[in-house]
């Protein structure tokens, strides 16, 4: 415990270093929010900190054109320095902050294991249930292999307990950002207007990410918005699943030009397309640019999403096969369960804490 607090008090201090050697530089002041907000700063608490870190895209701009940069002895390294910082704010301001440490620390093992355990949970409730496989003919209804009370109630509980967390997590974060000008409605668009459309990615001509010195791309901008709508068209069709369901009466399986279906469907391919490029680009990123700290996490929460997708994708495609539908249904469901249960601690809040962090720089720009 004690070691990690002096490893995580060391992570600041490196970071202040390098915010106080930027003010004096000033080269980047262009690329992105983060050095306006910087230069705005005589000196730097460990809450500005925290919030210029989660303004920043780790695009690597700055590395690149930094005279500072490792190997020189000043160890400038704003996307690696900061992507620690983020990795440090996601377990800080968690509802249950001992679960984000656990998680962060040990990010892909523990979301494969619970998401194991839930799949044998969801198999034991399903042999509970259907003593005699050959006897049953499914027809495609999902309710048929795990019941509906059980549907509903796991993942209604579950869902509660997780925006809880969230909207928690993200009220800690934005409280300790200490804005003292009042709220103002425009602001709070203009950060979230500026998250969901990822302004800041594009770098200083708007050309995206820096993968080596002579190459910028909007590769990645691209993948994450694949992977950002993807996901939300899945949830929309989960919402008009439940709407049909409840207040039409009319249960799945639905007709292919179906709201919910088209949702499903082109959530799914969206958010495949945008797991495995980032998955990819993640893979291909230079070394140097990487968070150690938030890596494992990182690579879970990606790799989550993608088996999320690709299992109800699956599922879509052979739910008229008994046998392969049941085994998806467990297994599709418990990747569900598992990414719900990871997302107040890992990769998904960072989407929360920029548009806090993106709301602070709005305010403080207008105030400016
Ligand atoms: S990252 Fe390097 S070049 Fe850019 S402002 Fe900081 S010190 Fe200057
Ligand atoms: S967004 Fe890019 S240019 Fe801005 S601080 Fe982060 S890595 Fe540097």
């Amino acid at each position: 415990m004690e070691a990690n607090i002096q490893n995580e008090q060391e992570i600041y201090e490196l970071a202040k270093q390098s915010c106080t050697i930027c003010n004096s530089c000033r080269y980047c002041e262009g690329f992105c929010a983060v050095f306006p907000a910087m230069e705005s700063r005589r000196d730097f608490k460990y809450q500005d900190i925290d919030y210029l870190a989660n303004l920043c895209h780790q695009c690597g701009e700055c590395f690149y054109a930094c005279q500072y940069a490792p190997p020189h002895e000043f160890n400038v390294n704003i996307p690696s320095q900061f992507g620690d910082i983020r990795a440090i704010t996601y377990e800080k301001f968690a509802f249950g902050a001992k679960f984000g440490k656990f998680f962060n620390k040990n990010g892909f093992f523990a979301s494969s294991v619970l998401m194991l355990c839930i799949f044998v949970l969801f198999l034991l409730v399903f042999y509970w249930n259907h003593w005699n496989l050959s006897r049953i003919s499914y027809k495609g209804n999902f309710y048929e292999v795990l019941p509906y009370e059980v549907m509903v109630g796991v993942f209604s509980v579950v869902g509660i307990l997780v925006l809880g967390s969230i909207a928690i997590g993200f009220m800690n974060f934005f409280s300790s950002l200490k804005e003292k000008e009042k709220i103002n409605l425009i602001c709070v668009f203009q950060g979230i207007f500026d998250a969901l459309s990822l302004k800041y990615l594009g770098g200083y001509h708007h050309e995206g990410c820096t993968y080596s010195q002579n190459s910028r791309s909007n590769t990645r901008k691209y993948f994450h918005h694949f992977a950002f709508y993807g996901f939300l068209f899945c949830f929309v069709a989960t919402c008009l699943g439940g709407f049909y369901d409840h207040f039409l009466h009319q249960s799945a399986p639905y007709a292919f030009l179906s709201a919910p279906k088209l949702f499903g469907t082109f959530g799914g391919i969206f958010l495949c397309i945008g797991t495995l490029g980032l998955f990819v680009l993640k893979l291909k990123m230079d070394k140097r640019l990487k968070s150690l700290k938030s890596m494992g996490m990182d690579y879970a929460f990606i790799f989550s999403l993608f088996i999320v997708s690709l299992s109800g994708l699956c599922l879509m495609l052979l739910r008229k096969n008994d046998g392969a539908m049941v085994f998806l249904v467990l297994f599709h469901l418990s990747a569900v369960l598992a990414l719900f249960l990871i997302m107040p601690y890992g990769k998904f809040i960072h989407g929360f804490y920029r548009i806090a962090a993106l709301i602070k720089y709005a305010l403080e720009t207008k105030k400016s």
